[in-house]
């Protein structure tokens, strides 16, 4: 594994992190659950991320990870990043969404419980709240990191404006903000496009980019067709009817590329993700421990020549 520096922080991620937004609620075997992280903690990752509401049901990828901890990882929770948001919604109410003080600070608490641990080590809000004051979001998160029970804090989500003012309210307050968390990939490029990249990195903060994947459409999982049991059939996020002709013809000339690069279109995805300066890790989620093989494979062939990165562009905007 690759560990790369977070912003101008002192916190090393690896190169690929491990979310688990899918796959990690009841509806799964704990034993796959298990195994996928075990798998992951091999191979050197060393950051897992969460969030209050990642399931299903909402809270229990959390319960399933503090089992995981307590079975499995007891005695390694110093080599471990552990991450957590709040921002969407949680509970029923006024008090259970958004980014109220009152809503960072509870959630944070019920997070804490779930996972059995007395920190988490990035605590994020997970969505810009157009409604709150931005320093009652960014107090919450100085508060958490003051209390003991963050050791940093991060934002998710954000626009490129909102971005500067956290960082800026934030380095007020005496607590940095270590990292961005957009979704990017060679499909969705906006934080790039819109200035999300270039704020963070002005910042300071790192940045750790969702969905590198695209949520599976990036790897060679749909190129003949919806297999059964893939998150376009099962998922509510990704949806059959976004795998349609022109993207899968897309994804052929992409496949055929990284075929040409003796790597698999998700190594190849990765790579692309991890060649843009601003980014200190591609945040991967995966079914099964195979894919996080595949993914760290990544970082074999991770760089690409001008003509390349051309070749790639015209594709994509074909
Ligand atoms: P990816 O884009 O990496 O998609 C992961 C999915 O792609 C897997 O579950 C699997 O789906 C498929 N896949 C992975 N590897 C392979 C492979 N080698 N070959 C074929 N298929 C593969 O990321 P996610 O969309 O899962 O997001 C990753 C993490 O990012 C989340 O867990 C979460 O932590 C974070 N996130 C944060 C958000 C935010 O708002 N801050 C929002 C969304 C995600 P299948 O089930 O089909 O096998």
């Amino acid at each position: 594994m690759l560990y790369n520096r977070t912003g101008n922080s002192g916190l090393l991620l690896p190169a690929i992190s491990l979310g688990l937004w899918h796959n990690f609620g009841t509806t799964h075997v704990h034993e796959g659950k298990r195994a996928i992280v075990r798998r992951a903690f091999e191979l050197g990752i060393t950051h897992f991320d969460l969030a209050n509401n990642y399931g299903p049901p909402p809270g229990s990828a959390e319960d399933a990870f503090g089992q995981i901890l307590r079975e499995e990882f007891a005695a390694h929770r110093d080599e471990m990043i552990i991450s957590t948001k709040a921002g969407y919604h949680m509970w029923d109410g006024p008090y259970g969404e958004w980014g109220s003080r009152k809503y960072m600070i509870a959630s944070l608490n019920q997070s804490l419980k779930r996972l059995g641990l007395d920190y988490v080590d990035v605590y994020y809000s997970h969505r810009f709240d157009p409604s709150t004051p931005l320093e009652e979001t960014m107090g919450a998160l100085d508060f958490a990191v003051r209390s003991g029970k963050a050791l940093y804090a991060g934002i998710s989500n954000y626009p490129a404006a909102a971005t500067r003012k956290a960082a800026a309210i934030l380095k007020k307050l005496g607590t940095p903000c270590l990292i961005h968390q957009p979704r990017f990939n060679m499909l969705q490029q906006e934080p790039l496009k819109e200035g999300v990249f270039k704020a963070a990195h002005e910042s300071a903060m790192g940045v750790i980019c969702f969905s590198p994947l695209a949520q599976g459409m990036l790897t060679s999982k749909y190129l003949n067709g919806i297999p059964e049991g893939s998150r376009a059939t099962v998922g509510q996020f990704l949806k059959k009817d976004q795998i349609t002709a022109p993207l899968v013809k897309k994804v052929k000339a992409l496949n055929a590329m990284a075929e040409a690069r003796a790597q698999t279109l998700a190594q190849m995805a990765i790579a692309w993700v991890l060649s843009h300066k601003e980014v200190t890790s591609a945040l991967i989620g995966a079914s099964r421990p195979e894919q996080i093989e595949d993914a760290v494979g990544a970082l074999k062939t991770s760089k690409f020549s001008k003509v390349e990165l051309a070749q790639i562009n015209r594709v994509l905007t074909q």
